[in-house]
């Protein structure tokens, strides 16, 4: 797992366990459509021009009643 140092045990968007953190600071694309691995990407800016991407699997996200609104 790529963790920064000071992210917290749940996303801080949805307070749901994820599997890893990136680091953005540049254009990027999402795309999630089939996706084998992960089901929702929660986005938290940070200080800076940096966003911080927190990648839930599907696992992590079925049973939490809000596995439809990614
Ligand atoms: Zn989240």
């Amino acid at each position: 797992m790529d963790l920064p140092a000071d992210t917290p045990a749940r996303c801080p968007v949805c307070e749901t366990a994820y599997d890893s953190v990136s680091v953005h600071d540049s254009g990027l694309m999402v795309n999630l459509l089939d996706n084998p691995r992960y089901r929702r990407v929660c986005f938290e800016p940070v200080e800076g021009p940096a966003v911080r991407f927190y990648h839930h699997t599907h696992e992590q996200v079925i049973g939490r009643g809000d596995g439809e609104r990614d």
